[in-house]
């Protein structure tokens, strides 16, 4: 007899299955950040957030296989865990993005988890895009302020929400300003110069996640707030080390004071174990190379052109959304690629609404002209 849980894990799953929705970790083996193996085939890959390969670039090998005297933080950053590398990581994180200061966390979702409610809460506003990512959302709930969701990048109808909170909570009450800057699905920009203006005309705070503008966008690669000219009007950027930057790990920049208080209300920075030492190490290395070598950079767009051109399409990120609409013919599509050597994934609810199922294409810098050149005739020749 099966127990109660077991039954409900039976009748969800299967409820789950019966809408195309079922989802299933695959084990792959990467080769490199282009290419990846399944069974022994080899698939030029298309699905991964490492825009610029330095998940596999020399300068990050060399300090991650550096052997330090441990490899667990062994406690949370405020009991034990907050050795130097965590020092000489927040500097160079506050230096490259021109901040006073940085604050890492253990991910990019444990960083929105944390900040959320340590800045506003019951009686303050959030006021969001309907696209924002997961974490935000959840942290957005978590922190129990009041939530207005504005249409993607709709800034007529976030003027209104704001202008309604404003006349709402009166001048005193918070409203925390909140959207992507490079959207993750849909690879689109928010336009932040509006957003800029927004927050000074209604005093609101402005959050900025550039989880996949990070070393992508800017001359400098510091994001979007760089590409828009308006860092100084970001007041909380947040960001990841998880993709460009080809490590693991979340973080907030700002002011000192603003690390400050996060630092003492942050649960999820607080109650959790820091970052290995050797992450620490391999991300400032990662934050080195993105400096160093914008011709990293330069070949990734050069990237986006070229499949650009060869689609007769002109996308503005590395992120290529190809819509589908239907969830199974979406996941067919995805194996038909896999079939002709790629690794394209199928994006399916609750990930992006229902009936709206996509095929997302993330380019690198390290893919050659020849795979691009190749993945247009293919998606080409499925479109007819
Ligand atoms: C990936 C992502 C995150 C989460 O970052 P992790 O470090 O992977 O937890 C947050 N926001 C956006 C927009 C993302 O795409």
């Amino acid at each position: 007899m099966d127990s109660s849980l077991q039954q409900f894990c039976r009748s969800s799953l299967a409820e789950i299955e019966s809408s195309g929705l079922l989802r299933i970790l695959q084990n792959w083996e990467p080769n490199d950040t282009r290419t990846l193996s399944k069974e022994g085939q080899h698939l030029i890959n298309f699905s991964s957030n490492d825009y610029l390969g330095l998940s596999t670039h020399p300068a990050l090998q060399k300090e991650s296989s550096i052997i330090q005297r441990s490899f667990g933080a062994g406690a949370s950053r405020l009991i034990s865990g907050n050795h130097t590398a965590y020092r000489q990581l927040e500097k160079a994180l506050a230096d490259f993005k021109c901040c006073e200061s940085a604050l890492v966390f253990t991910s990019g979702y444990a960083a929105a988890l944390g900040t959320l409610p340590a800045l506003v809460g019951k009686g303050d506003f959030i006021v969001m895009d309907k696209l924002c990512h997961a974490c935000l959302v959840d942290a957005a709930r978590l922190s129990e302020a009041t939530l207005r969701v504005f249409p993607h990048n709709d800034m007529r109808r976030c003027d209104a929400l704001l202008s309604f909170c404003r006349s709402k909570g009166g001048s005193h009450s918070k409203i925390l300003l909140l959207t992507e800057s490079l959207f993750s699905m849909d690879g689109d920009l928010a336009p932040l110069n509006v957003f800029a203006e927004l927050r000074d005309r209604y005093d609101a705070w402005l959050m900025v996640d550039e989880a996949h503008a990070t070393g992508v966008l800017g001359i400098h690669g510091r994001g979007g707030a760089e590409h828009f000219g308006v860092e100084t009007h970001v007041d909380i950027s947040m960001g990841t080390l998880s993709k460009a930057l080809g490590c693991v790990g979340g973080f907030i920049c700002g002011s000192s004071l603003l690390r400050e208080l996060l630092v003492n209300r942050a649960r999820s920075l607080i109650y959790s174990t820091g970052l290995p030492t050797t992450l620490c190490a391999t991300a400032c290395a990662a934050i080195q190379t993105v400096r160093s070598q914008p011709e990293l950079r330069e070949r990734l767009w050069k990237n986006v052109e070229i499949l650009g051109d060869a689609l007769k399409i002109k996308p503005n990120s590395p992120i290529l959304p190809i819509p589908i609409g239907n969830e199974r013919l979406c996941v067919e599509r995805s194996l038909q690629l896999r079939k002709e050597g790629f690794l394209i994934p199928a994006v399916r609810y609750p990930t992006v609404k229902r009936g709206k199922a996509m095929l997302r294409a993330s380019i690198s810098a390290t893919h050659t002209k020849e795979d691009l050149l190749r993945l247009a005739h293919v998606l080409r020749n499925f479109a007819r």
